[in-house]
């Protein structure tokens, strides 16, 4: 353990869920390069890697966004696959996409395994004249749901770094996530972008998404194999 903390990154993946619209795209865009796009300009769908260091470990950190999957339902059981950290977003001012929450819960029930780290984040939260889910609400839901909750905006960059910060925090505090498990099986589950650097990259993902292989480095597995 203590040559992993030296040698490679924790690699990471989280996806963001949620209905279409809830602002997905726009919390991504809003981390990654602390921009906000307008509406009707938001980005379709990113993916996103960083390098980032959290209590005391390097972290290669990718950020996988729907594609839009979920307008049609069809997100598919291979962009599930190896996600340690999952964020499900719903709309403050949207009270159908909280109340959407718990057929995403049904969903990750089938595809990921318990101890993935889930957080929900209410979006919008600039939003408040038109808020239709309060802050209570949510955080009880969460907690029935054994989820770290918070409110956000993508827009206003309220709450966005501290979102994406905590769910990578828990799962640095769950290393049954990440930690080597002593077996020599290599994990297929992880993608891998060789060229990522320091800061974001950012790359355009396929509407159905196929997690690349061929981990250089089997020690940090980068996830889970539920
Ligand atoms: P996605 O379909 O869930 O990825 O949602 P998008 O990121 O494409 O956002 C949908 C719409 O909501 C766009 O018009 C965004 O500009 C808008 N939006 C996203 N986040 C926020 C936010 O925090 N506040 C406000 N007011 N609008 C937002």
């Amino acid at each position: 353990m203590a040559s992993q903390d030296k040698a490679s990154p924790v690699n990471v993946k989280l996806l963001l869920i949620g209905n279409s619209s809830v602002g997905k795209s726009s919390l991504l865009l809003r981390f990654s390069d602390e921009q906000w796009l307008p509406e009707d300009e938001s980005s379709a769908t990113i993916g996103v890697d960083f390098r980032m260091e959290v209590k005391g470990k390097k972290v290669k950190l990718s950020i996988w966004d729907t594609a839009g999957q979920e307008r049609f339902r069809t997100i598919t059981s291979s962009y599930y696959r190896g996600a340690q950290g999952i964020i499900l977003v719903y709309d403050v001012a949207n009270r159908e996409s909280f109340e959407a929450l718990p057929r995403w819960y049904s969903e990750l029930e089938t595809y990921v395994s318990p101890s993935v780290v889930k957080i929900i984040v209410g979006n919008k939260v600039d939003k408040e004249f038109s808020r239709q889910v309060s802050y209570a609400e949510g955080q009880n839901f969460a907690k029935r749901m054994n989820s770290l909750f918070i409110e956000a905006s993508a827009k206003t960059a309220v709450g966005v770094k501290e979102a994406f910060e905590e769910v990578v925090a828990k799962i640095i505090d769950t290393p049954e996530l990440w930690a080597p498990v002593g077996s020599s099986k290599k994990s297929k589950n992880t993608q891998v972008n060789r060229t990522a650097g320091a800061g974001a990259q950012t790359s355009r993902m396929p509407g159905t998404i196929n997690l690349g292989e061929g981990q250089e480095d089997e020690a940090y597995g980068g996830g889970c194999s539920c």
